[in-house]
């Protein structure tokens, strides 16, 4: 006899996502759950923006919206763009999880394991979120978006504003490869700093602390002495499909279940509409398709990699146009969050710098 109903492997982002989904639509009510998870704590370990294109169960999670972003180029040009009807928003895992954790360790049937004997899987319907990074990571010629990030608390100076988030700052070191600064601005003496790259494995950008130094000091006239470090992240999100095959009772979620946009990184909300597909059809879900990412992104990212690979140099100015004055960032914003129609992928393709995505399409 089987001793669970569901176990769900990695208690991560989608784990718990999932979880909390069958549970607050009762699907739990007759069911057993394990969620294992070898993590000592569940302290604040990333920050999850995206523009809010989709209604999600994390509203009261989100930590700060904005709906007014900067793109700079390499020489300090900067585009305003608006994004009222999608505004960005970021939450703090730390609040997710302690949300997720509250509401699930009320639920007698959940069961939280650090590790489970692999013959207590049996007749389980089996929640997968751990990737075979190492397989990946193997592989050499795949491109990561890597990144360090801090935020810091200001001792004396004010930022004159905290309504405004830079979301690329190209105003940094390039190399052959693509960086750019993000930063978000959480209050008016608070703001998260982040290095990224968009590069193949390569030690030598892993100089993370000089660069956003550096930037402190060309953009904000700071000092290491000028602010305290409150928080640290750095991560690195695959930018190449990661597909693991669905097996019977066997199915992958989150990272493991290809939910990252692959030009992006993007991956919360995506992660959100398939714990929904999943709770809907939890009764069959080995009869169900296989949720994914439109088939459609897939082609026009694969083409956007190319063009990254052959010519990493016009990204910064690719960008810096993309997000341009006459700009329909509605258009834009669907589009990089997998909600675009017919007309929105025109106007995304007519930004774009037409023969070299031309070349790209027959490399
Ligand atoms: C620092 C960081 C910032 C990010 N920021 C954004 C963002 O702003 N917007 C966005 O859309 N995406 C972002 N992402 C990408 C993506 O949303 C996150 O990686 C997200 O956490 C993916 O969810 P997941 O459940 O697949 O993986 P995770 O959240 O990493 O969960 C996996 C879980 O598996 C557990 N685990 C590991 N090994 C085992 C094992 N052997 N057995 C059982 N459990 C195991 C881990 O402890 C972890 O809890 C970010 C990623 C990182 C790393």
């Amino acid at each position: 006899m089987r001793e669970f109903d569901y176990i769900i492997i990695g208690g991560g982002c989608a784990g718990l996502s999932l979880a909390y989904e069958l549970d607050l639509h009762k699907k739990l009510k007759n069911k057993k759950l394990a969620i294992i998870d070898p993590r000592k704590n569940y302290k604040r370990d990333k920050t999850w923006s995206y523009w809010n294109v989709i209604n999600h169960n994390f509203d009261d999670c989100v930590k700060k919206s904005w709906s007014t972003f900067l793109v700079s180029d390499t020489a300090r040009n900067v585009n305003r763009s608006h994004c009222v009807s999608y505004p960005y928003q970021s939450i703090d895992s730390e609040k997710f999880y302690q949300k997720i954790l509250g509401r699930l360790k009320k639920n007698k049937n959940i069961f939280f394991k650090k590790k489970l004997n692999k013959s207590k899987y049996k007749g389980s319907i089996i929640f997968n979120s751990v990737p075979s990074i190492k397989k990946f990571n193997k592989d050499k010629t795949n491109y990561w978006q890597h990144f360090y990030g801090i935020e810091i608390e200001l001792k004396r100076k004010r930022l004159a504003k905290s309504d405004t988030f830079h979301l690329m700052n190209f105003d940094c070191e390039q190399r052959d490869a693509v960086h750019f600064i993000y930063t978000l601005p959480f209050k008016n003496n608070r703001i998260l700093i982040e290095t990224t790259w968009f590069s193949k494995y390569d030690k030598k950008l892993f100089d993370y602390q000089k660069q956003i130094n550096q930037w402190l000091w060309d953009w904000m006239r700071l000092k290491k002495t000028d602010y305290k470090i409150k928080y640290k992240e750095q991560g690195a999100i695959p930018l190449f499909p990661i597909y693991q095959k669905n097996k019977k009772n066997f199915i992958n979620i989150g990272t493991a279940g290809g939910m990252t946009r692959v030009s992006t990184g993007y991956t919360f909300l995506n992660i959100q509409e398939h714990s929904k597909y999943i709770r809907m059809n939890i009764e069959n879900i080995n009869e169900a398709k296989r949720f994914q990412i439109k088939k459609k992104y897939y082609f026009f990212d694969k083409i956007f990699m190319r063009v990254l690979d052959k010519s990493p140099k016009i990204m910064p100015k690719l960008f810096f146009n993309f997000f341009g004055i006459f700009s329909n960032t509605n258009s834009i914003i669907r589009f990089l969050s997998n909600k675009s129609n017919l007309l929105d992928d025109i106007i995304v393709i007519f930004k774009m710098p037409k023969w070299v995505f031309i070349k790209s399409l027959f490399n």
